[in-house]
């Protein structure tokens, strides 16, 4: 049997710089002592990114058979990746407890495998979950059959005491096959920028989709007010969604990047806090400069708008998605701005808050200390509920944009 091996490009950014002359190897006489259940005979290996995840394909020119990789007898398909100024790290493929599942140095890599065809394996992982770093990186690949290990051995056993030293290193072939035979590919881990989002479905909401999710908004900052509510939600370990003035947010660009490294979501509060409510030009300037300056700050395109005052009309809205933005109300409002007592700030929204539920508050616009200070009280005791503080983009189910830079 020849084993041809190919580089396949999944990505037109980035594929195995493909090498015939490495990646081609002869397998005829170690096949003759392929170990029961059958060889991890890989055809080709191909790794790429198109997403935040890294996908790697594993084919094969036989059927990759759960015991062929079983855990428990050292089956395994591995690519090394050596990057520069560290030890390399394997990100291996494996089956255990009846599941595929990715490992890298022992621990278990988050991510997800799939089998389009019996002869070929789709691993799906965030670089970051692998421990991988953004750049380029050699790697390869090294694949062991389970109970490979033993077989060989027997077998050299047998060789040696025909004396025919040639034959066991002929032997020990099957048990690992690297790609390619000789040296390394190059690939290159991106870094991945969110640039926006997008919305669909309906031109305005309310409230999310009911179940367990629901979401924190704060309206009216960034202001001085905003680091601090940023420190809380670390601490509580929380992400929420911040409708920012747009004429605020240049004078506070590093603060509102900070939001999006954590996780927050960026939204549209209009440029300078307009009634918004009749519609016309106007609006859809507020619109477009309120954009504008969260793109300047960040690179990020929101496709969430609230309309200050709640004030809002069809033509608003219709002006909204017009931008690629999603006009989004409350189901829950507390009235912090009135700045009633962090007490009646917490009740109201324990009391207001169902599945799906969309919170109202604010983080700018004037004294928002008891604001803060009920945020401490309401996200635990909601999670003891049971519900999952999500962002509203999470929420609303509306998917990322995002760009790989180098
Ligand atoms: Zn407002």
């Amino acid at each position: 049997m020849r084993t041809q091996v190919a580089a396949v490009c999944l990505s037109l950014s980035l594929c195995f710089a493909a090498s015939a002359s490495a990646a081609t190897t002869q397998g005829g006489a170690p096949h003759s002592v392929t170990p029961e259940g059958g060889a991890l005979d890989l055809i080709s290996s191909s790794f790429g990114q198109r997403s935040r995840d890294l996908e790697i394909v594993y084919r094969s020119s036989e059927a990759i058979t759960p015991q062929l990789l079983a855990a428990v007898n050292g089956g395994q398909i591995c690519t090394v990746f050596d990057q520069a100024a560290r030890s390399a790290r394997s990100v291996c493929v494996t089956r255990s407890n009846g599941r595929w599942q990715i490992v890298s140095r022992g621990d278990r890599v988050e991510g997800s495998v799939s089998q389009p065809r019996a002869s070929e394996l789709r691993l799906r992982f965030e670089p970051a979950a692998a421990k991988l770093r953004v750049g380029l990186a050699d790697v390869y690949v090294n694949a062991t059959a389970a109970g490979c290990a033993e077989q060989q051995a027997k077998s050299a056993k047998i060789t040696w005491s025909g004396a025919k030293l040639g034959s066991a290193a002929v032997l020990a072939a099957p048990c690992e096959h690297r790609l390619p035979r000789v040296g390394s590919y190059q690939a290159r881990v991106w870094d991945v920028i969110t640039t926006g989002c997008r919305r669909h479905g309906a031109g305005q909401v309310s409230r999310g989709p009911s179940g367990k999710r629901i979401a924190l908004t704060y309206d009216d900052g960034p202001s001085a007010y905003t680091p601090a509510f940023l420190r809380e939600l670390r601490r509580l370990g929380v992400p929420a969604t911040f409708f920012m003035i747009g004429q605020h947010v240049s004078a506070n660009a590093s603060l509102v990047r900070s939001m999006l490294r954590d996780g927050h979501m960026l939204a549209n509060h209009s440029w300078s806090h307009a009634n918004m409510g009749g519609g016309g030009p106007s609006a859809s300037a507020q619109l477009r400069d309120g954009s504008a300056a969260i793109r300047r700050a960040t690179g990020f395109t929101p496709c969430l708008f609230r309309p200050p005052y709640g004030s809002t009309g069809a033509d608003l809205v219709s002006r909204a998605n017009a931008q690629g933005m999603t006009s989004v109300l409350w189901s829950v409002d507390p009235l912090d701005w009135r700045t009633p007592g962090t007490g009646s700030i917490v009740s109201t929204v324990l009391a207001q808050t169902s599945g799906g539920g969309i919170i109202l508050s604010h983080d700018g616009g004037g004294p928002r200390s008891q604001t803060l200070a009920a945020m401490g009280q309401i996200v635990p005791t909601l999670k003891r509920r049971g519900y999952k503080f999500v962002t509203l983009t999470d929420l609303l189910n509306y998917p990322a944009r995002i760009k790989l830079v180098k």
